[in-house]
């Protein structure tokens, strides 16, 4: 098997065929941190190791996505997801009737969750799901971790439903695709915020909102209820440190803590890529913010990221991380 670092592209994309050859050497390059894309009921899912910052990041990289937002993990089955997630009884009821199927499940992280925080886009909630197509359950269990997947589509674009249609759009972007022929649902699953008393719907899809309601009673429904916040970007919380950050930094300030990229000035504590590479830039950057927010400082100063490829993704967060939470 050749080892694909993520990052590596433009490289051939391997097609294979989803019997239990194509599973197990799809399941290999996921552990050795590629990307592959693979079938599930609603969508082709873009995967990548979902512990591995570098993978996770690449991700990001292949579909071009001037922003981190948070990746739905997948898991062969509950047990899998009570090994990253907290369930409550909520969350019980709806894996039991829903699962495996297209319904997403939001909860919060449980200490030690071995997900890259880059995954979960620097929250402490993630997003789970038990896909309902046996070729992605095959997968799962091969690989033998959770794997991040957004829809395997470059940004902007539509989700593609066929392993053709990802070859179009992604080829020469993930090292494999497996194919297991059109997807059945087509619509994204249904993602249900539980990690507040009050539950949510923060994004329609495959299963009906009236199905989850007549398992765990109302949900709040931002397109239906006055007063609730309008689209699910408002109800996703953004990750922000609880210091202040100074952007565009060349030098610590008396008092601040300094995050560096390339060649840094000595007080630097730590350093997203001294090699300017973006990837690892973006790998490390919630973990290294995380960090320097413990520490006794007034401020996180930041030196200059270029607003280029991970570039623009990483400076769309920082900017956003500089507004208060609530504005
Ligand atoms: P995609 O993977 O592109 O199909 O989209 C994932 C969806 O799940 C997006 O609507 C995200 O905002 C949502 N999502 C994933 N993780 C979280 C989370 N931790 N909190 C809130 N929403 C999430
Ligand atoms: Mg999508």
């Amino acid at each position: 098997v050749t080892t694909l670092q993520p990052g590596q592209a433009p490289f051939q994309t391997e097609i294979l065929t989803a019997d239990g050859d194509g599973i197990e050497a799809a399941a290999r390059l996921l552990r050795s941190g590629a990307l592959v894309a693979f079938p599930t009921e609603t969508v082709y899912g873009l995967g990548a190791d979902a512990t591995n910052d570098k993978a996770v990041a690449a991700i990001f990289a292949a579909k071009d996505r001037p922003r981190f937002n948070p990746l739905i993990i997948h898991v062969p089955d509950r047990a899998a997801a009570g090994a990253l997630v907290r369930f409550d009884a909520r969350a019980g009821k709806l894996a039991d009737a829903f699962w495996p199927g297209a319904l997403t499940l939001v909860l919060p992280r449980l200490d030690g969750c071995p997900v890259s925080l880059l995954a979960s886009a620097g929250l402490d909630t993630l997003a789970v799901r038990v896909p309902g197509h046996p070729v992605a359950l095959g997968l799962l269990a091969a690989a033998a971790r959770p794997i991040a997947a957004p829809s395997a589509n470059p940004s902007g674009a539509v989700s593609p439903t066929s392993a053709g249609h990802v070859v179009q759009s992604l080829g020469g972007r993930v090292a494999a695709v497996l194919d297991g022929g059109p997807c059945a649902v087509g619509l994204e699953s249904t993602v249900v915020d539980l990690s507040s008393d009050q539950a949510a719907l923060l994004r329609p899809g495959g299963i009906p909102a009236e199905d989850l309601e007549a398992v765990i009673g109302p949900l709040v429904q931002p397109d239906r209820d006055a007063g609730a916040p309008k689209s699910p970007g408002q109800l996703a919380r953004h990750y922000a440190p609880r210091l202040p950050l100074r952007l565009e930094a060349t030098e610590a300030r008396p008092g601040e803590v300094l995050l560096g990229f390339g060649a840094a000035p000595a007080e630097t504590r730590l350093n997203l890529s001294p090699e300017e590479d973006l990837a690892e830039a973006a790998a490390n950057l919630f973990a290294m913010l995380r960090q320097l927010d413990e520490q006794d400082a007034t401020a996180i100063a930041v030196m200059a990221i270029p607003d280029q490829g991970l570039g623009r993704a990483i400076n769309d967060r920082l900017r956003r991380a500089v507004t208060p939470p609530g504005d």
